[in-house]
């Protein structure tokens, strides 16, 4: 398997580069011998780029000035997820980060995931190492799912998308990990109780915190526990030598993250849903 950003060598026909200007306009460019394109920063080359080592700057082309200069790195699976074409809206880097760990997703893994709309979270996933099952209702989000996970990891990833409506049911049984981003995951719950192995991690991604504590209800009323509900806020910072301080914008909001293990039953399903239960995380005493 081969990710973004693990190629090493000079830069080679058909792989794409990331180009950054030194206004942070960033250009993403699958390099074709004796093509060219356009920037605000002027036309570059491709056989410039092509032989070239990472981390290389090149000069771009222009008629009245002398061009400015333009970074050439292999992009990152995060610059990948923000440029890629999309059909559906894609979970972000900042969220696809929490939630490897928050999944705990590991190599060999077994994931059914719904849907998978544009597939930014089937690619994390299976870098990961995870083998998907996936499940979406629109054929066309699917074929664009499918491209982009080719694109990025080739043909021979242990990745199947189903045309499907997950809310009728799950055929898999004895699951790792069941990852989702659809408008109701509360009526996914009852078939991720029987789906998912005892242990297993259930997650969802939600946009609304109306949709989380309908969510929250079902995950009380199955056999699952551990259940927790978190969001990602991330604040960059504008560091030069003169001013260092936040940068001026950030991504206010994007989804909550809600978290749960299935239990093996029979369990109390009453467990942490009193009102007076401490919110603090209480101490974890460890054994060995
Ligand atoms: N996580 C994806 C984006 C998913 S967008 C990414 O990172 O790229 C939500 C997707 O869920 C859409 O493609 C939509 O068609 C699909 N969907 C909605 N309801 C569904 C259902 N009941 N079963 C399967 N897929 C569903």
């Amino acid at each position: 398997m081969t990710a973004p950003s693990s190629g090493t060598g000079p830069f080679v026909a058909g792989e794409r580069v990331l180009l950054v200007d030194d206004k942070d306009r960033r250009y993403l460019v699958r390099l074709r011998a004796g093509a060219d394109f356009q920037t605000h920063a002027g036309v570059i080359d491709h056989d410039a780029v092509i032989g070239l080592d990472e981390g290389s700057m090149i000069t771009a082309r222009r008629k009245e000035s002398a061009g400015r200069r333009l970074l050439a790195v292999r992009p990152t699976l995060s610059d990948l997820v923000v440029k890629m074409p999309r059909g559906a809206q894609v979970i972000y880097p900042k969220d696809l980060a929490a939630i490897l760990l928050a999944a705990d997703l590991y190599p060999g893994a077994r994931v059914l995931e719904a849907g998978v709309g544009s597939g930014a979270l089937s690619m994390a996933t299976l870098r990961a190492g995870c083998c998907i099952v996936g499940y979406e209702i629109r054929e066309d989000f699917a074929a664009r799912a499918r491209a982009n996970v080719t694109d990025l990891l080739g043909e021979h990833v242990p990745y199947r998308v189903e045309i499907r409506d997950v809310y009728d049911g799950i055929d898999e049984q004895g699951l790792d990990r069941i990852l989702l981003d659809l408008p109701e995951p509360w009526r996914v719950v009852p078939h991720a109780a029987t789906a998912l192995r005892p242990g297993g991690i259930f997650l969802s991604y939600l946009p609304t915190i109306n949709q989380t504590a309908e969510l929250r209800a079902a995950l009380a009323a199955h056999p699952f526990a551990l259940a927790e509900t978190t969001e990602v806020l991330v604040r960059s910072w504008h560091v030069t030598r003169q001013s260092v301080r936040p940068d001026h914008r950030m991504v206010a909001h994007t989804g909550f993250l809600t978290t749960a293990r299935r239990a093996a039953a029979p369990f109390d399903s009453d467990r942490g849903q009193q009102d007076d239960a401490e919110d603090e995380v209480a101490p974890t005493t460890v054994v060995e």
